[in-house]
């Protein structure tokens, strides 16, 4: 006998709407065999229970104080004070001053001659213009002190040899804040990364897909003011030169592929419609699947603005606007462990839903070292996803709260797994190099 399941649809002819809603009834919570370690996974979920009420408690305090990238020193304050409570050695203004770092190291009884590993755990903290923790970071920052701690707590039980890292990130939203730590060092003593971020999705469900790589840049046109009605044509029209640009880049999108973003704005200094306006200046943002695909891209969309100051007279001058920010690489021996543990304790993974199409700054961690950047699903509303003020309310809930934790408990053993078991971080290494090599191959065939 078979049976069939019709998808559940939104309304008629709507295609199958399988975002987690907040009208949703709760998912039975699920145990299966197959973890490395269960005792290990228990001994996380212990130590996470015993931390709910407080991260929930610091979770709302961030939501009720957002602040944005750079100015994350609310955050800061009570982060780092979390943590030394907790027993970390705790580095404030660490690189950047809303930055930090909290460690732990543990040597077992046992402890064998062989270098111990470090994980690397971060938290992001910052918030939005306009609509708060409309992207949830309140609760990555509490699911950074979350999994530390419970990897923490996972070595003094066990008597391993281990280290963990924590390091407070600012600056996700447009700063590329892990770009600059990255460069100033702070990634250096790590074996592997690991951090999440909230996403609408299915109900209880894990997404390991990747994000867009991005670029960005600053155009800037000079051209010659004029009297708009006395004598035009002494002028050169930056103000042109702008609108050329913008239009040639809308051309452009037509012969890009629907996985392609490019979005932008322009803006001047003094305009007034009597005037003809002597400068004009654009941000654009190219986006692709990778950095190779968002390079090559980037290529075709530059000649947009030149020909804009060819055809006005303008002069021209393009910049980067912010650090490029690369793709997710998604570590596939990281991804399979998560995803089997996750699989088995707290629900379904996929690959499609996510943070797909946005970007973020641990991109280019992921290029550096093993990493690891799940998203998880909170319950939304229709048209309520990131950085909504929808999303904002979303990342208050108990739901959100209790999603965050089932992350962190499956995030933590991977972690734990990472510093203590030998052929597994072998395999890690492994999927890192041949991921590397798949990376200069993308170069190659993009023509970089
Ligand atoms: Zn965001
Ligand atoms: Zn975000």
């Amino acid at each position: 006998m078979t049976t069939t399941t019709e998808p559940k649809a939104s309304s008629a002819g709507a295609p199958p709407d399988e975002a987690w809603r907040t009208t949703d009834a709760d998912l039975p919570f699920r145990v299966t065999s197959g973890v490395w370690r269960p005792e290990i996974v228990e001994k996380i979920e212990k130590t996470i229970a015993r931390l709910d009420a407080e991260l929930r408690e610091l979770s709302l305090d961030l939501h009720a104080h957002p602040e944005l990238s750079f100015k994350e020193h609310h955050a800061h304050d009570v982060l780092t004070k979390f943590m030394e409570k907790e027993g970390f050695e705790v580095e404030r203004q660490f690189h950047l001053p809303t930055a930090w770092r909290a460690t732990f190291s543990h040597t077992g009884p046992n402890s064998t001659s062989k270098a111990s590993r470090t994980i690397g755990v971060n938290s992001e903290m910052d918030a939005l213009p306009g609509v708060g923790h409309a992207c949830g970071h309140n609760l990555i920052a509490i699911a950074g002190v979350a999994v530390a701690i419970a990897v923490k707590e996972a070595l003094v039980e066990f008597g391993m040899d281990g280290k963990v890292s924590l390091l407070g990130t600012p600056a996700e939203e447009g700063g590329s804040g892990k770009v600059i730590l990255l460069d100033k060092g702070a990634y250096k003593d790590m074996a592997a990364c690991l951090m999440c971020h909230p996403a609408p999705g299915p109900q209880g469900s894990a997404s390991l897909s990747s994000c867009l790589a991005i670029n960005g840049k600053k155009v800037n046109f000079k051209g010659h003011s004029a009297h708009a009605g006395l004598s035009p044509w002494e002028g050169v029209n930056a103000l042109d030169a702008a609108v050329l640009a913008y239009n040639n880049v809308s051309v452009l999108r037509q012969q890009v592929k629907p996985t392609h973003r490019i979005h932008g704005i322009f803006h001047g200094n003094e305009w007034a419609a009597n005037i003809i306006p002597d400068n004009s200046e654009m941000t654009w943002l190219v986006r692709a699947p990778t950095r190779a695909e968002a390079n090559a891209l980037t290529k075709r969309v530059e000649p947009c603005f030149h020909a804009a100051a060819l055809a006005t007279g303008c002069e021209v001058d393009v910049e980067e606007v912010t650090r490029s920010m690369y793709d997710l690489r998604q570590n596939k021996a990281l991804g399979d462990e998560l995803s089997t543990l996750y699989q088995c304790r707290y629900g379904s993974v996929n690959h499609g839903w996510g943070i797909s199409s946005a970007s973020t700054d641990f991109g280019n961690v992921s290029y550096e070292l093993p990493s690891l950047h799940p998203s998880f699903a909170i319950p939304t509303v229709p048209n309520g996803g990131n950085h909504t003020h929808e999303f904002a309310s979303a990342a208050k809930t108990p739901e959100a709260h209790r999603a965050t934790l089932n992350m962190c408990k499956a995030l933590a053993a991977v972690g734990v797994r990472v510093i203590e078991d030998d052929e597994f971080f072998a395999q890690v290494k492994e999927t890192f190099e041949e991921d590397k090599k798949k990376r200069e191959d993308e170069f190659e065939k993009a023509g970089l």
